[in-house]
Formats: C-alpha cells, structure tokens, sequence
C-alpha cells in the first residue's frame, strides 16, 4: 500500500479505515473498539428478540391462558347451571329442589366473580372467599382496558343479570307448582326455555370469547418463533460480517507490521552474511511506528552506505590532502555543516597547523593562534577527549568566545596519540538558537566518519614520513640529493610555466674539516645542524634547502627574477659572516663559500646550471673563501655539458 496522492479519495478513505497512518496502540485501540462494536451489536440484537419474545410471552402467559381459564370456569358453569335448571324443571320433591337453588344461587355468585375478576385483572379469590369456594388465584391483564373484553363482560353481565331473574321467577313458580298453587306444564316450561336461552347466549358469547383468546395464543406463538427465527438469522448474519472484517482487519494490520519487520530482518541477515545490496530500500508504507522503523533502517543503512564508500574511496586518495578535502565534503553533503575547521598535529607533537580549509588565516581562527606552535594549549588535544562548549560553556580558554559560537572540538586518535582534531562550530551559543538534539545526531554522524577515516589517515601518515624520511637528511632535516633527482621536473616544469627564473646556489662551508679536527666529529655534526638552520633564515619558505654532500648544501631559489640569485647568496654568505656557532665551552666562527647560476639564464639544461654554480664555488674557493661567485661563461672551460 503506497502512499496516496491528494486527491485520490479512495485510497485515502481506505488508509483511513485501514487505520495504515496511525500509531499502533490507536490501531489496536480501534481494534478492539471494532469487536467490542460487533459484540454490542450482537447484544442488542439479541436483547431486542428477548424483549419482543417477552412481551409475547406475556400476552400469553398472563392474558390469553389464565383468561381463558376463566371463561373455560364461565363455559362450565353454565353448563351445570342449565344441566341443575332441567333437574329442577324435572324434580318431584321441595328437598330437590331448594338444593339445586342454592346450587345455582351458588354458581350464579361464582359466575360474577369470574367476571369481576376479569374486569380487575386476577384477584379472582378476593372475590371467591365470600362465596366460601377456594378458586385458583388467577393473575391476568384486566379484560376492561381491551375493547373485545369489555364488550364481552358487558354482554355477559347483562345475561348475569336476565339469568338471575329469569332463575328467581323459574324457581319460584316450580316452587308454586310443587305447592299445587300453580298449573304445572306450559307456563313452567315457558320460563325454563327462556332460561336456558340465556344460559346458550352465555355460553356462546363466552365460547366465541374463548375461541378469540385461543387465537390470540396462537397469533403470540408463532409471532414468538418468528422472533426468534429472526433473532436467530440476525445474530448469524452480523456474526458472519464481524468475522469477515475481524479477518480482513487481522491480516491487514498483521501484514502492515510483519512485512516491514521481514523485509528490515531479511536485510539485517544479508548485512550479516555480507550479501547485501545497500542500495536496496526498504518500502515505507505507513506512517506508524513501523513505517518510522522503516524510514530510520533505510537511514541507517544510507550511513552505513556512504560510510562504506566513504572509507573506499579515501583509502584510494593519493594524498594526505585529498583525504582532509573528502572528509569536509562529507561534512557539507552529508552532514550540512559548514563551519568546521580541521587541525593536523606534527609528529613532533608540538606543532598543528590547520589542513581543512586550507585558505584559512590565523586571524579567522575560532582559537587563539598560539596553539599552532603550542598545540597542547588546545584542550582536545592535550585531553584527547571531545570538548564541547554544548555540555560546559566555556570550556576551552583557547577558544574566541567574541564569536559568540558554539564549538564541539573531536580529537583524532591516530597511533594512540592525538594526531589532528576536528573542530565544528555553530552560530549561537544558546539553547534558543540551537537544535541541540539535532547538532548532536549530526556530530554523532561527524564522529563515525571521522573514525572511518582515522586508519586512512594514520596509514597515509606513516606513508608520508616513510617517504619523506627516505628524502630528507637525518641529520639536518634537509632535502637529500634523491629528493633533488625524483623532484626537479616538477620544480623546473613549474617555473618554466610561470616563466621564471630559478637560482642554483652550490654552498660550502670553509674549512670545516678543522672543526672535526680541533673538536671532534659530534661538534661538527652541531655546526652542520647550524649551518642548515642558518640557510634556511636566508630564503623563503617556497625555496628548496639540500644537503649536497658532507658539508655542502644546494639551494634552489623558486620563481626569483634574473639577477636576484646572487643577491640572496651574499644575504646567506652574510649570516655566516655575522654568525657565532655554539658549541661546548664557547663558540666559534666559520665562513661560507657560495658558487651561483641560474636557470634557464645560465644554460637549457638544469643539470649543467648546477654544475656551473659548483664551478662558480670552486671559483670562490680559489680566490679566497668566504664570498659568493656568480657564474660567468669563461668560468666553464669544457666541452659543452
Ligand atoms: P674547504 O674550505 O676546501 O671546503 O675545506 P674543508 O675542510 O671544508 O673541506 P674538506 O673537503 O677537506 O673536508 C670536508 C670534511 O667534512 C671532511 C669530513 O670529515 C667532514 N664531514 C663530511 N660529512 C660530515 C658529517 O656528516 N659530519 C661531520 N662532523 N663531518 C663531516
Ligand atoms: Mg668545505
Ligand atoms: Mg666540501
């Protein structure tokens, strides 16, 4: 599932329901919001069925059957009553007679009170108790708030009533007939008939009103099974429809969070074995946690990339300088930091001079200058440790505070010692200013590829001393005679291009085999130490000081105009002059003899101009020492070189 575009609606409908963006504990939340939904939905469903079974069964059980009871009492009441009416119709004797009347009168009361009872809604014995006959205690609805029943209560009181005094007149006359006082036959017959019309009446009202009941049970019942029946098929259906969603849902939110946490693990393993393709990012499908996991894999794995490459690709630099130049391009395109110096420390441990950026002056320095020539003033280097004005303001005294910045300095263990320190700035000294956590991720950054780079450049070190050890004289820290050999193409190419001129002086010191003699060979290695130091005070830093020989010394004067070499040669010859070398118990005095050419002056070939500068210094030997002699054409008597 990819992210949507803006306007695609139904695909950010289905993120939304799909709950794809938000954190897991919400999509769990609404999870468990969405079973608990389904289940209350179920609940309802099924209290609804209950209560409408409920209803029904209460028509049933507290109308329909204990009415019907009632009426069945009614029906069969009246039977009796017209089954005792023709005994008293047929009855010979008063005995008989009275008998059947308390019966009835009996059965006529009871008949009331059934109907009473229907009317008022079940207290059936409270009417009863008089009457001295134990009925049933019926709970009904009362008849009177249902239009049939009041109907069918009214009519049957009105027969209650005909029949109450259609009975008094029928058994006073059989009581009459019994007495002789009236004529038996007809008229008594008369009154029973009509009696026993209101006893049919009755019984047919109730039979009819017995049928409707009988039928309201059975319109109850079956609604009750259909009310189940549709319950029953509701609950099913919505049951099929949770578990429908509950699966859809279960495999979404399972395959969000396992096929990221697969893909991050697949990864992870072929990092491990080594078959990996760094390159290779993972989908981020998601903005949850996972899809955050996934985003910080793919950046770690992109450290882990350009670190890799990084290491690669320094280890194959020439120089010592192109390494200092890719590791501030990495701090710009990886990191964005822009304001950062990096120091390099001699091997001597004393000195630092600044390799990153290389145009930087002392006077743009963050840190007092003092620390070039000093450089255990710099805290991160005598500490070996970071020193960050982040966690202690303050905390270097070397450190400009004028410039109001804030500076995180990171020493370079190189060879167990610090050899270089990489100092990172940034504007603002205050929390307000600063994203403090964000200054921190990237110096954290900053600190991996630094320790990336710290075995290149400890290896690149050791090359260059090799190199420069196999090209320097132990002795003097001069340039030797091989450094003269591989390099001069390159000076001689370079002042050709900058059509300039280069001076060729050829210097020997005077005598100096008396200074072995008279002090030995240890304070004619101090002289010599001396000599070089003294040499190098008279030219420029660009010009190239070589011990030639024993006591003889080759200066190469870069990009000087015709004429000037022999200018700085007198200057040299005039330290020596003016020197005193210190050696044990006093010092002593020694000249120089300096023999001077030019190139491409003198000659087309530099080799030969430094032969004509060694004829120069014979010259200047041969007439007395301690002078500078420019070499002149008669000078050279051979053949051409
Ligand atoms: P000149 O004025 O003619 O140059 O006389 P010189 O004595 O300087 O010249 P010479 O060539 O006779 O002697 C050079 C001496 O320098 C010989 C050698 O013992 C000495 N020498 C050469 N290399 C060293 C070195 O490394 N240390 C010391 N102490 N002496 C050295
Ligand atoms: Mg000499
Ligand atoms: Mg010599």
């Amino acid at each position: 599932m990819k992210d949507c575009n803006q306007y695609d609606l139904p695909c950010r409908f289905i993120r939304l329901i799909t709950f794809v963006d938000l954190p897991i504990k919400k999509k769990f939340r609404l999870f468990s919001i969405g079973v608990l939904f389904w289940f209350l939905v179920m609940a309802t469903l099924t209290v609804v069925g209950m209560v409408g079974i409920n209803m029904r069964y209460d028509k049933i059980v507290n109308h329909a059957v204990p009415q019907d009871k009632v009426v069945q009492k009614i029906i069969r009441n009246l039977q009796s009553m017209t089954i005792d009416s023709s005994n008293m119709l047929k009855a010979e004797d008063r005995v008989t007679v009275e008998r059947l009347q308390d019966l009835s009168s009996k059965r006529l009361r009871d008949l009331r009170d059934f109907s009473s009872a229907l009317a008022l809604g079940g207290a059936v014995n409270d009417y009863s108790h008089d009457s001295g006959q134990l009925l049933e205690t019926l709970h009904t609805t009362s008849l009177s708030i249902d239009p049939e029943g009041v109907t069918y209560l009214k009519a049957l009181n009105l027969l209650l009533d005909e029949i109450d005094m259609s009975y008094a007149d029928f058994f006073q006359y059989k009581l009459q007939v019994l007495d002789k006082e009236a004529p038996n036959g007809e008229h008594l017959e008369g009154r029973y008939k009509v009696l026993e019309g209101y006893f049919s009446q009755a019984s047919a009202i109730s039979v009819s009103f017995s049928s409707k009941l009988s039928e309201l049970y059975h319109t109850s019942s079956s609604k009750i099974s259909e009310i189940i029946e549709v319950t029953i098929m509701s609950i099913i259906a919505v049951l099929l429809v949770a578990i429908l969603l509950l699966i859809l849902f279960t495999r979404w939110i399972v395959q969000a969070l396992a096929n990221p946490i697969k893909a991050i693990i697949d990864q992870i393993h072929d990092v491990g074995t080594g078959d990996v393709d760094l390159t290779n990012k993972i989908e981020i499908t998601s903005r949850d946690e996972i899809g955050t996991l996934s985003q910080e894999f793919n950046g770690l794995m992109d450290t882990v990339y350009s670190m890799s490459t990084f290491k690669r690709v320094i280890e194959e630099d020439a120089t010592l300088e192109d390494v200092y130049a890719r590791i501030g391009d990495v701090f710009r395109r990886e990191l964005d930091i822009d304001d950062f110096v990096i120091y390099e420390v001699d091997d001597n441990q004393r000195d630092m001079v600044v390799v990153y950026p290389l145009a930087l002056s002392s006077k743009e320095m963050a840190c007092n200058p003092d620390i070039l020539t000093d450089c255990d003033l710099c805290r991160a280097k005598k500490t070996s440790h970071e020193i960050s004005s982040l966690a202690y303001p303050q905390v270097c005294k070397q450190f400009k505070q004028e410039t109001g910045k804030t500076h995180i300095c990171i020493p370079m263990i190189i060879g167990g010692r610090t050899g270089g320190v990489v100092q990172f700035l940034f504007n603002g000294i205050d929390g307000v200013k600063l994203d403090i956590t964000d200054i921190q991720s990237r110096i954290f950054k900053a600190e991996t590829y630094i320790k990336q780079a710290l075995s290149v450049l400890e290896a690149k070190r050791l090359m260059n001393t090799l190199r420069e050890s196999a090209l320097k004289d132990p002795l003097t820290g001069l340039y030797n005679r091989r450094f003269l050999q591989d390099h001069a193409n390159h000076v001689i190419s370079g002042v050709l291009r900058r059509k300039k001129t280069l001076g060729l002086i050829m210097a020997d010191l005077d005598y100096f085999k008396q200074v072995n003699d008279q002090y030995g060979h240890d304070v004619g290695d101090m002289v010599l130490k001396e000599t070089a130091v003294l040499i190098n005070k008279g030219v420029r830093d660009t010009d190239i000081v070589i011990r030639f020989g024993g006591e003889e010394f080759f200066i190469l004067l870069v990009d000087i105009n015709p004429g000037d070499a022999i200018v700085v040669a007198e200057k040299i010859r005039k330290l020596f002059d003016e020197n005193k070398f210190k050696i044990p118990n006093g010092s002593i005095q020694k000249t120089l003899s300096l023999g001077v050419s030019e190139f491409p002056g003198d000659g087309e070939g530099f080799w030969q101009c430094i032969k004509y500068a060694d004829v120069a210094l014979y010259k200047a030997k041969d007439t007395g020492r301690n002078k500078a002699v420019r070499f002149e054409e008669e000078m050279w008597s051979g053949d051409e070189f």
